[in-house]
């Protein structure tokens, strides 16, 4: 049994951040071992999302460090515990944002885990079930996770470009999904990064008009050339404002801090302003912006397992993928300047082999 047990022991190859701000650096470290429930996960694919930058940085709240980022896993399973019955050995899974919840509260119950009252356990940055063990993300090459945090990736994604969806992807294609994004409506996609450029392709595979509101000038082509409809530089106040009322849904993902006011301005009667970007300030908010036109402020964080699935299996039906460079181990650190820049184009992807 002891003997057993040590070969289902996953040494990791790793890159985390020892201190708040500091630039990653190859680490080392144990996974837990495999329990019944079990997937140990051998890493393929590893993407980087702006909250890993966030998080490092301390942007939000403070860490506990070492932090192995990391939360869109694609990977072949290598082992399965006793109990495991969704998966088996070779099999391509993935992993997002959250690897365990409560399991007993309403939201839980119901199925929106990612809403748990008591807090979902978060891939990386967060705390194992038993409060004390920091959990340590994707930027490595394995992982163990409960079957019921583990995804299956349909056959026709790819698993670099597929790996983007396990977070950017679910974070737009949920609320998108939630008010109605189909045809006959109108969506403005703010910021045209990771998660933008995935809410573009989303909106128009739905079947809605898509406009995108950039701070980039020299994204035009490309907003275009994902399918957007239109394309509006944010500065452009005339342009702005020649369009109001004239949206159903606006979905900002920018990750720095944004006047809410002139994207309400485009909402049309019950129009929604959904938040995604979360750059960790308050935003000011003017109630006549929301009376006019009965407007409302969302908020949407990722999406519950079952829906993860469904949007993998609807990604890969409506040939919706990422835009990504894959990048080894090596880059990260620059990868990270260019996602500040606004310089992605659209998702840097890391060759788990590379760590
Ligand atoms: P990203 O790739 O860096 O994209 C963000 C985009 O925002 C940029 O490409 C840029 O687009 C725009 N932007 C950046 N700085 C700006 C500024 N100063 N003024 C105006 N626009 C600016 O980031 P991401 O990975 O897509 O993540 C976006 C945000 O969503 C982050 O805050 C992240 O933490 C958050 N997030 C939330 C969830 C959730 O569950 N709610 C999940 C994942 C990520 P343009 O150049 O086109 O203007
Ligand atoms: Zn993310
Ligand atoms: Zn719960």
């Amino acid at each position: 049994m002891a003997c057993e047990r040590k070969e289902e022991t996953m040494d990791v190859r790793a890159y985390a951040a020892m201190a708040a701000g500091d630039e990653l650096v190859p680490w080392s470290f144990t996974r837990r071992d495999l329990g019944a429930h079990d997937v140990a996960i051998d890493i393929t694919h590893s993407g980087i999302c702006h909250s890993d930058i966030h998080r490092v940085r301390e942007e939000w709240q403070s860490q506990v460090f070492p932090i192995v980022p990391g939360h869109e896993i694609i990977g072949l399973v290598t082992a399965v515990g006793d109990g495991v019955s969704r998966f088996s050995v070779g099999q391509r899974v993935g992993v997002g944002v959250y690897i365990d919840s409560c399991r007993e509260c309403e939201n839980c119950l119901s199925g929106e885990g990612n809403y748990c009252e008591k807090g979902m356990i978060e891939t990386f940055a967060g705390f194992e079930k038993d409060g004390v063990t920091p959990t340590q993300g994707g930027y490595s090459t394995g992982i163990v996770v409960d079957e019921n945090y583990v995804l299956s990736v349909p056959e026709g994604l790819d698993s670099a470009a597929g790996a983007p969806l396990m977070c950017a992807g679910i974070t737009v294609y949920a609320p998108l999904e939630r008010f109605g994004a189909g045809p006959g409506k109108r969506v403005g996609v703010v910021g045209l990064g990771g998660l933008g450029h995935l809410a573009v392709r989303f909106a128009k595979a739905m079947g809605a008009e898509v406009t995108v509101f950039s701070h980039s000038l020299n994204k035009r082509e490309d907003a275009l050339e994902l399918g957007a409809d239109h394309f509006v530089y944010s500065d452009d106040s005339e342009h702005m404002e020649s369009l109001s009322k004239s949206l159903d849904i606006v979905v900002n993902t920018v990750s720095a801090p944004l006047d809410p006011a002139p994207y309400l301005s485009l909402l049309g009667l019950g129009g929604v302003l959904v938040f995604v970007g979360i750059s960790g300030q308050p935003y000011p908010v003017n109630a006549f912006d929301l009376l006019n036109q009965r407007r409302m402020i969302a908020g949407s964080t990722i999406g519950s397992v079952a829906q993860l699935q469904q949007m993998l299996d609807f990604a890969a039906e409506h040939g919706v993928e990422a835009s990504v460079e894959v990048i080894s181990a090596s880059d990260i650190n620059a990868a990270y300047e260019r996602v500040i820049n606004s310089d992605v184009h659209y998702r840097f992807v890391i060759d788990a082999s590379t760590f």
